[in-house]
């Protein structure tokens, strides 16, 4: 009698533990008045926002303290990777301090970033100026995306911007590639620009300088904000209209020439135009497209501008994708590429 045939243990595969989720990025926007802090997904999603005060009067420490402060208020910045912070002034990229400065953050000249805040929040911390975070988040995540070269303006109380080439934002020899606001342009001559020269567009182009000039042709000394110079612009018929359309197209125009001939000497792939001065619509981009195209050369006859996609979130997740910049500085390797 042979024994009954035991039935053969069974082997239930345990089921696969889920892939974790990709752990998150910080990005930090430090301006004049306002920090804006963020958890941002390695596919650029904000996941999560606080904004706080900058207590810029009483210097880079307390500055410091609350960009420290506003991070760990974020849900889940217990599993962030590391910190990307843009700010104002001339960065260093590789070592994540501040070269120079405006007013706007008093003492901020020489504020090293990257080891203070990492000493503050313990996880890796990567630096760059604000306008180059802009470009790094529109050519990761917005309008400039796939492409090899391109060439991004922000349009804003100031003009910056960035070049990218080889699929890698471009930072010269001495941090300033892209300082677009100071190429010398003819509408601007005499002007003062914020960099203590004159005729740089940035004096003719800049919301604050289209609104002053403004002030000055139509004799209205209470416009100090844009917004009202392209409500005339769209909505009054008479000489008040008139003076808005012309300062509009005036330093729109200016753009768009200036714009064209960086096309023709660097002949990127696409140009893409973000900033609050951008987003005012036809008054601005009717002018900016047509002195653009006029300057054009042969080559490059197609190329127009196209405006920015992320609007004001680029700053805080342009600032998180600094981390994924591959042998940038001392930004970290790609998270998705780690063991
Ligand atoms: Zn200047």
């Amino acid at each position: 009698m042979t024994a009954a045939r035991q039935p053969r243990p069974v082997h239930i595969p345990e089921p696969a533990p889920a892939a974790p989720a990709p752990r998150p990025l910080l990005g930090v926007d430090v301006g004049g008045t306002k920090i804006a802090a963020g958890v941002v997904a390695p596919d650029g999603t904000l996941l999560a926002t606080v904004v706080r005060p900058t207590p810029a009067a009483e210097g880079p420490t307390a500055v410091l303290d609350a960009i420290a402060a506003a991070v760990r208020e974020l849900p889940g910045h217990e599993d962030a990777t590391g910190l990307g912070i843009g700010t104002g002034g001339v960065i260093d990229r590789d070592r994540g301090v501040v070269l120079s400065a405006n007013a706007l953050l008093p003492g901020w000249a020489g504020t090293r970033l990257s080891e203070e805040l990492g000493d503050r929040l313990g996880l890796p911390v990567a630096a760059d100026n604000d306008a180059n975070v802009f470009a790094l988040a529109e050519q990761t995540y917005g309008a400039g995306a796939g492409c090899a070269s391109a060439l991004y303006v922000s349009v804003g109380t100031g003009i910056g911007g960035g070049l990218v080439g080889g699929g890698r934002l471009l930072r010269g020899a001495h941090w300033t590639a892209g300082e677009f606001g100071h190429l010398a342009v003819p509408e601007a001559a005499e002007r003062p620009c914020n960099c203590g020269r004159t005729g740089h567009l940035e004096a003719v182009a800049a919301g604050p300088a289209v609104a002053a000039r403004y002030r000055e042709l139509a004799g209205e000394a209470d416009v100090h904000d844009l917004r009202k110079v392209v409500a005339a612009a769209e909505q009054d018929a008479g000489p008040a209209g008139e003076t808005a359309r012309a300062v509009l197209a005036e330093g729109a125009g200016a753009l768009g020439r200036a714009l064209a001939g960086l096309v023709n000497t660097v002949d990127p792939e696409r140009v893409v135009v973000g900033g609050g001065v951008a987003s005012v619509g036809a008054p601005f981009w009717a002018p900016l497209t047509e002195a653009f195209a006029a300057e054009l050369l042969p080559g490059p006859a197609g190329v127009r501008p196209v405006p920015a996609a992320l609007g004001p979130r680029a700053a805080v997740v342009g600032a998180a994708a600094l981390l994924l910049e591959e042998g940038a500085g001392d930004a970290p390797v790609r998270p998705s590429a780690r063991p």
